[in-house]
């Protein structure tokens, strides 16, 4: 579409980022499946549906802002990661994406291992039944509360991420009588995030015990020697959003080194590595990740190759996928209230919600794609600029988007790939009250995390 044919409109080239949308799209009814979970469609109406319902009537039995989750696409995403992986690995969903109770039950049913990094998360896990010995606890300062809490619960490991810390967990786990799995956290001196790693000096960081320098091994001897203890493998997470696997092909090459330099040193092979998770969504139809078959033969085929070279057996592998579970399962829907046109600049789109259903965009400058949903539109693409009803200018859900000119107060618009890390990071900044979690599959929907009350606010302010 050329730019002469919206003569009023601003000149994109000069208001978008060099090299992000610098055309419209062609079809902004387009609900383009790169982006939006598997049963999203328009009705004949062409109003968008998700597992059959049309988000017009979700919006007046639910409200606005809602997240809607698509469970047959959470399921599907968890089968096709536990399948890539088969029986010689393991995958820890990393609850911290988002969890819930029925999330937790999905998860279970399809086989799937779960990460916890908090006592709040643990309780879920462990109240929604998942097997105590399917939960790693996870943190760079866990209290000894959850410590011990983790321990009596039974939990198949806890990653360890200081010195103190394997102290603490071996002193919890001695005076209850047990012996409890352990991984060591190290950072291998690689940081991934999107489409790059930098494979060098990012042991500047709260995380881990550095490889470089011998920390990592020292923890290992150290931990070896603890009778609370015992010393299952390696763990190492080394970013987010990581659309390819070169990162993780340093990573395991690090990692599988000091496996090697602990059977040299101690004798023994520990039978466990963990790659972590940050594995990439597409947020924008830009974004282009890899399949889980194609990261499961992916890092295989490293450990595999690098345990050869070091002449260890291969360990058993597990990932911790969280992002790329959850985050593309889910929609965020909100309501139109006004928009404010800057002429030469871009419209201003104000929604029913921002910074506190959906932290990311300030938080990280995440990009986020939008679309009407309540309805179709012939007008002409307006750049916009969704923001919420915060009063921070930062206060911004998707700061490029081009959305029908016509668009008027009371359209529903839906931002795609909000499962992860937004109502887990939600906060109730303005005392906004947190939206629902809506679970929808098969033409039936059901509050899984119900809509925060006045009342839920006003209960914990107690002065
Ligand atoms: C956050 C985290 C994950 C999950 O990251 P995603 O980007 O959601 O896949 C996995 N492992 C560890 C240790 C983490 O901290």
């Amino acid at each position: 579409m050329s730019r002469s044919a919206h003569p009023a409109g601003p000149r994109y080239a000069d208001v978008l980022p060099e090299g992000h949308y610098t055309a419209p799209p062609t079809d902004l009814n387009a609900l383009d499946p790169r982006v939006w979970s598997r049963t999203v469609t328009r009705n004949a109406e062409g109003v968008a549906t998700v597992g059959g319902l049309d988000v017009k009537r979700l919006a007046e039995e639910f409200g606005t802002p809602a997240y809607f989750l698509d469970e047959d696409d959470f399921r599907a995403r968890c089968r096709a990661w536990r399948d890539a992986f088969g029986d010689e690995a393991d995958v820890f969903y990393a609850g911290k994406a988002f969890l819930s109770r029925a999330v937790v039950r999905w998860l279970h049913e399809e086989g799937l291992n779960l990460d916890v990094c908090s006592a709040g998360e643990l309780a879920t896990a462990l109240d929604a039944g998942m097997p105590a010995e399917r939960i790693a606890l996870h943190g760079n300062n866990k209290s000894a509360e959850e410590i011990t809490r983790a321990v009596e619960a039974g939990v198949g490991r806890i990653v360890l991420d200081s010195f103190q810390e394997i102290v603490r967990v071996a002193h919890i786990a001695e005076r209850l009588g047990k012996r409890q799995r352990v991984q060591i956290r190290v950072t291998v001196g690689v940081e991934a995030h999107t489409h790059e790693f930098i494979a060098t000096a990012h042991e500047d960081q709260k995380f881990g015990l550095a490889l470089a320098g011998g920390q990592a091994a020292e923890a290992v001897r150290r931990a070896l020697k603890l009778d609370g203890l015992e010393v299952i493998g390696i763990h190492s997470h080394i970013g987010s959003q990581i659309f390819d696997t070169s990162g993780f092909e340093v990573a395991a090459h690090r990692v599988v080194g000091l496996l090697k330099e602990i059977r040299d040193e101690h004798g023994i092979e520990l039978p466990e590595i963990d790659l972590g998770g940050g594995l990439g969504i597409a947020y924008t139809p830009e974004d282009d990740p890899r399949e889980p078959h194609e990261i499961a033969k992916a890092l295989g085929d490293i450990v595999t190759r690098e345990c050869a070279a070091a002449g260890l057996a291969v360990p058993r592998l597990s990932v911790e996928p969280g992002r790329a579970i959850v985050g593309p399962t889910a929609f965020t829907l909100y309501k139109v209230g006004t928009t404010k046109e800057l002429p030469g600049l871009r419209t201003y789109v104000s929604v029913d919600g921002g910074m506190s259903d959906n932290i990311r965009t300030a938080l990280y400058d995440a990009e986020y794609s939008v679309a009407l949903v309540s309805r179709t539109s012939t007008a002409a693409p307006m750049l916009s600029r969704v923001v919420g009803k915060h009063c921070e200018s930062g206060d911004i859900v998707v700061r490029d988007a081009f959305l029908p000119a016509d668009l008027a107060p009371g359209d529903l618009l839906a931002v795609p790939a909000t499962g992860a890390y937004c109502r887990s990071m939600a906060s109730n900044y303005n005392h906004a009250l947190r939206p629902p979690v809506v679970a929808v599959k098969d033409g039936a929907a059901r509050v899984i995390v119900r809509r925060e009350t006045e009342e839920d606010l006003l209960r914990l302010d107690v002065g």
